[in-house]
């Protein structure tokens, strides 16, 4: 392989690099390291003060199985990446916010110490995503303290040492709401019940455990928060069977909303490149319809376990340097659409490059609990794939391997991910 020059300097008051990286969580980091590997001059910018990303503020353990090989706490996961980054030669800037697009196409940065324009061969957002707040989940009541995410949780708890509170209800029964609880409990907080609209917990009966020990959570399924009553501090949550209709009052000073996440695809969406919902449509190859820009990580499916954001990561930093030395974009793709029960698809287009996505798999997330049945890739009335499962769990990681054997028509219409049931 040819490596790229290094191109790092200063033209007037733009900076110019060979790529540049926004987000410093697994997925930019793991990229950063093989770009560097590879000969490749790398700014990498971090709004935080500290690299990592959520490892950071994610105390427990189940980081780096299949990216470091090894199991970490998110903590020393974070400070593992962030050394090596140091370590392979990273420009790295943290403090500093991709904040907009120059009219120029060059991404404008703002950190205490100014304001940056870089231009860059190529662009890659790693920016992530977030827990949808209580706002956007149009809980109605009064708006007292107390009202936080997993995310808030954590940063509050394990980074700036708050006091969180003493009884607390967790919306959510995927695996990050029993990473909630597992902090609650961990900072002598009770849980006093967790509430899913869905009619059973969508995690492992393992993370169940080791969240909640021997403490027996109620779980509240198919079951709304629908107001939060309280003046200066949460006083109670009010919920709703959806069965039933029936409302009742659980009393507690603090709700931790979990799950539901949001991609930060401000970047994306003001570049401008196509959406799919809320993620930026990537090949499998993490190219935006854009030459140059690059996204992968939680930022186009959100959210799986950091690990798989990493070897994203690491895709999409082999398909930069292919992009640096060749100077090729591909411009025929398909589309790769989810219909339901299906709610997104990674990757979300297939172009006429030959790699294959991130592990070779393609990404999904379902509505509902579901099963048995067979996932199938359709194009035009052709079953492409075929994979019997048994169930699927709504908010939980749903992979299908794509071969190498996938046969795509580029010429013909979208394909499908489709779902039949049996028997
Ligand atoms: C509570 C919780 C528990 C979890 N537990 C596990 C676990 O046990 N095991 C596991 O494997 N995974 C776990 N995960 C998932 C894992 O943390 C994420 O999958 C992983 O961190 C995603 O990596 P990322 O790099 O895509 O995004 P992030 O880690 O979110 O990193 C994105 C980075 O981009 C930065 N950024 C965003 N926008 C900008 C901008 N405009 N300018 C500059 N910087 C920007 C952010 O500050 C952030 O540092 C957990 C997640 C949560 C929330």
């Amino acid at each position: 392989m040819t490596t790229p020059a290094n191109r790092a300097h200063w033209t007037g008051s733009v900076r110019q690099v060979d790529v540049l990286i926004v987000g410093g969580g697994p997925t930019g980091l793991a990229a950063s390291l093989m770009l560097r590997s590879a000969g490749v001059h790398v700014a990498l910018i971090e709004r935080e003060r500290s690299l990592g990303g959520i490892p950071r503020h994610s105390r427990h353990t189940g980081y780096g199985l299949r990216d470091l090989h090894r199991v970490l706490s998110g903590p020393s996961y974070a400070a593992r990446y962030a050394a090596l980054a140091e370590q392979a030669g990273v420009e790295i800037h943290l403090t500093t916010m991709a904040t907009d697009w120059s009219a120029e196409g060059h991404l404008v940065t703002t950190s205490p110490s100014g304001v940056v324009q870089w231009a860059a061969e190529a662009v890659l957002l790693a920016t992530g995503c977030r827990e949808r707040p209580r706002s956007a989940r149009l809980v109605p009541g009064d708006r007292p303290a107390g009202v936080l995410t997993t995310g808030t949780l954590q940063q509050l708890a394990d980074l700036f040492h708050l006091p969180i509170g003493e009884r607390a209800v967790v919306v959510g029964a995927e695996h990050v709401s029993f990473s909630a609880v597992h902090t609650l409990l961990g900072h002598g907080v009770a849980v006093a019940a967790m509430v899913t609209d869905q009619p059973a917990s969508q995690s492992y009966a393992l993370l169940r455990a080791l969240a909640c020990g021997r403490r027996r959570i109620p779980l509240l399924v198919e079951t709304d928060v629908v107001a939060i009553s309280g003046f200066d501090r949460v006083r109670a949550v009010e919920l709703e069977d959806r069965r039933t209709h029936a409302r009742w009052s659980v009393p507690c000073d603090t709700v931790v909303f979990t799950g539901s996440w949001v991609p930060d695809y401000e970047l994306a969406r003001t570049r401008p490149v196509s959406m799919v919902g809320p993620h930026p449509q990537v090949d499998q190859g993490l190219r935006t319809g854009h030459p140059g820009l690059f996204a992968a990580g939680n930022l186009v499916h959100a959210a799986e376990p950091a690990d798989i954001c990493a070897l994203g990561g690491r895709q999409a930093a082999r398909s930069i340097v292919q992009y640096l030395t060749q100077g090729e974009w591909p411009t025929r793709g398909v589309e790769l659409v989810a219909s339901d029960p299906f709610v997104w698809t990674h990757p979300s287009r297939l172009t006429s490059t030959v790699e294959r996505s991130t592990r070779g798999r393609l990404l999904t997330r379902v509505r509902r609990f579901l099963g048995p049945g067979v996932i199938e890739l359709v194009q035009t009335d052709r079953v492409l794939r075929a994979v019997r499962r048994r169930r699927l769990v709504p908010n939980r990681s749903i992979s299908v391997s794509l071969p190498a054997s996938l046969r795509v028509d580029l010429a013909a219409g979208p394909v499908e991910l489709r779902w039949r049931k049996v028997r």
